[in-house]
């Protein structure tokens, strides 16, 4: 059975002491009021990973970085690799965010050196895949998702692809407050499971969670999460207030 998941991605905001009151209010307000099953990730800014997974008191609580060096160590200066990013606490790594496609011109070969290395160190990857507004417009959407997974991930032998997170976050939903529609959506989920299917199989396709991202919030999050190929949502701006985050997460419990 696949996983549901709600991930927070917090970005580059805030300081120490507000990720802290952050992490303290998500685990209170956790409690009790979503299910056993379901798997929420925190991703906050580098400096602060250590310090939230040692103030996560909850299992179902997990830690993700945003991002992470495609060189295992060495004279890399400013990188931080996988194996650094899982001696602090974290589980799971964002990989292919649209932000670190578009400012910092990440490719899909140089995101596939990142998820090798990634589940070298034991770090479970969440690939970020998505299209631009003009690609859309173009009608090209269907062909840059399938070489995103071609190129990024595809290589993977099943037992490692069977690790992977898919995030679908439409490059024009991210931080824009247009959310896809419901059809949408759902179009690519399915998309994405069924070149999954072809490139693995059937049982693979079936277990891999794919969450949407792309300004989802409390208002639109219980109709995206009710879609047979969602599995959970990559937040982004909502994930930064505790009280936006749990709503978000108790729609998706309530599936
Ligand atoms: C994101 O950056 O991954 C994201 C989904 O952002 P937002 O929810 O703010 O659109």
């Amino acid at each position: 059975m696949r996983k549901k998941i709600i991930a927070g991605n917090w970005k580059m905001n805030g300081l120490k002491q507000d990720a802290q009151a952050l992490t303290v209010e998500i685990c209170g307000m956790l409690k009790d009021e979503v299910r056993a099953e379901l798997t929420v990730i925190l991703a906050p800014p580098f400096p602060f990973i250590s310090m939230v997974s040692q103030l996560i008191n909850d299992s179902r609580i997990h830690v993700a970085a945003q991002n992470c060096s495609n060189q295992p160590s060495g004279a890399y200066t400013g990188e931080v690799s996988p194996a650094m990013i899982h001696s602090v606490g974290a589980k799971y790594i964002l990989i292919g965010h649209s932000e670190r496609r578009s400012y910092y011109h990440e490719t899909n070969s140089l995101l596939a050196e990142k998820i090798n290395l990634a589940l070298t160190h034991e770090c479970l990857p969440i690939y970020c895949i998505g299209e631009t507004l003009i690609q859309r417009n173009s009608g090209d959407h269907f062909n840059i998702i399938k070489a995103q997974l071609q190129e990024g991930v595809f290589h993977l032998s099943k037992a490692d692809f069977s690790k992977v997170i898919i995030a679908y976050e439409p490059v024009w939903a991210i931080g824009t407050g247009v959310t896809a529609t419901a059809a949408q959506a759902q179009e690519i989920h399915a998309f994405i499971r069924k070149l999954i299917a072809e490139n693995y199989d059937d049982n693979t396709a079936e277990n891999i969670s794919i969450l949407y991202g792309g300004s989802c919030n409390e208002q639109n999050a219980g109709e995206l999460f009710a879609l047979p190929d969602v599995d959970g949502g990559l937040i982004g701006g909502a994930s930064l207030k505790s009280r936006s985050f749990i709503n978000i997460v108790k729609a998706m419990s309530q599936q």
